[in-house]
């Protein structure tokens, strides 16, 4: 599916963990725990329904001594690529590089001075870790607020260059950037204006983009714009909603760009007057079943037969409805007709079968 991808801005490549990320690699999908991370069970088991349900990367909170020092028993627990996320407390970076996590999401600027940067950078160094500059709307420097009037894309651009350059004077190039705000234009504009400043991996979001629906459109929007001109090596889409939940529209954008896929395509028509079957029942229903399925292939789920079939043909497998009953295509053969009652079964024993056989070819 790459091959109609956006073409990538080229970066230099930032390794974390196993992953390396820029350099043309996939872009990749990262979210962020809202469990306690000082209940390591929580925490983990939070970890691992995220990176069953597609997140690459895993952020974590770490705001005290405390939750530093679970970040061992956490880290021995999973194999994900985890990032600390610290504010202010160098002592707490030093920490997580020691408990063996694979990069650091901190702002050398707010840490408290010179010394306290050089000794990030040594531990980060010495562990092989990268950093994430996080730039956020919310939280600029009050200079630079008055500076530019506000929290504009030029703010948030000047604010993470001074801290890339903190780091920079360290011979340190491990770098990543975020540059986030709640408004789509600014942070789009901030991506665009970095883009063209920086060769370093840029992680892409839209912060605190509001809950489930309001969330996801507007994170499409932003990260759609982005992706399609080539800005992003890593995404998250900020929800204020069970983290999981991100998983399925982050992936969603990448696929819709035609960019990386994972699981099934479900296509649905949204019904009309010809509809004659529970076709809103029945597309949600698949949606649910196949949730966990992680095979890329494409289901139709058609109300009628004016455009039902032809839809369904072109799926790898397809439902189009008829009077009470539903006729299943696969690879644009008929292959059954089932009663109205029996849709659902029935339709999901094709997709099963179809899976089956497809691993065998
Ligand atoms: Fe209506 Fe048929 Fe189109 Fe669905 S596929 S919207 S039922 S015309």
């Amino acid at each position: 599916m790459e091959s109609s991808a956006p073409s990538r801005r080229l970066t230099r490549p930032v390794r974390l963990g196993q992953l390396v990320l820029g350099d043309g690699q996939p872009i990749r999908v990262q979210s962020m725990t809202n469990t306690d991370t000082r209940d390591v069970p929580a925490t983990l088991s939070q970890i691992e329904r995220l990176a069953a349900a597609g997140c690459e990367i895993v952020r974590l909170a770490v705001p005290d001594d405390q939750a530093a020092h679970a970040l061992r028993a956490i880290r021995a627990g999973t194999c994900v690529p985890l990032v600390a996320d610290i504010h202010f407390d160098h002592r707490l970076a030093v920490m997580a590089a020691e408990a063996g996590l694979d990069g650091l999401r901190i702002n050398p600027g707010n840490i408290g001075g010179e010394q306290h940067v050089d000794t990030v950078v040594a531990a980060a160094k010495d562990k092989g870790l990268p950093i994430r500059i996080g730039v956020n709307s919310g939280s600029l420097e009050k200079h630079l607020l008055a500076k530019y009037g506000g929290p504009t894309p030029e703010a948030l651009v000047e604010s993470a260059l001074g801290h890339v350059r903190m780091l920079e004077k360290r011979n340190f190039d491990q770098i990543k950037i975020s540059l986030k705000s709640s408004s789509v234009p600014v942070t789009v504009a901030a991506y665009r204006l970095m883009s063209q400043r920086v060769d370093y991996p840029l992680h892409i979001g839209i912060t605190e983009a509001g809950t489930l629906l309001r969330g996801a459109v507007k994170s499409s929007v932003g990260l759609g714009i982005l992706l399609a001109e080539g800005i992003g090596d890593t995404l998250r889409v900020s929800l204020t909603h069970d983290p999981e939940a991100e998983m399925s529209v982050a992936w969603e954008i990448l696929r819709s760009l035609s960019i990386r896929a994972r699981g099934p395509e479900i296509i649905s028509c949204p019904t009309c007057g010809r509809t004659e079957i529970n076709l809103i029942g029945l597309a949600e229903e698949v949606e649910a079943r196949l949730r966990h399925c992680d095979e890329v292939f494409t289901v139709a789920v058609m109300g009628c037969v004016v455009n039902g079939p032809g839809e369904a043909r072109e799926a790898d497998i397809g439902i189009a409805g008829g009077r009470n009953l539903g006729i299943v295509f696969r690879k644009g053969k008929v292959v059954r007709k089932i009663k109205g009652p029996d849709l659902m079964t029935g339709f999901m024993e094709e997709i099963e079968k179809f899976l089956e056989e497809r691993q065998e070819e």
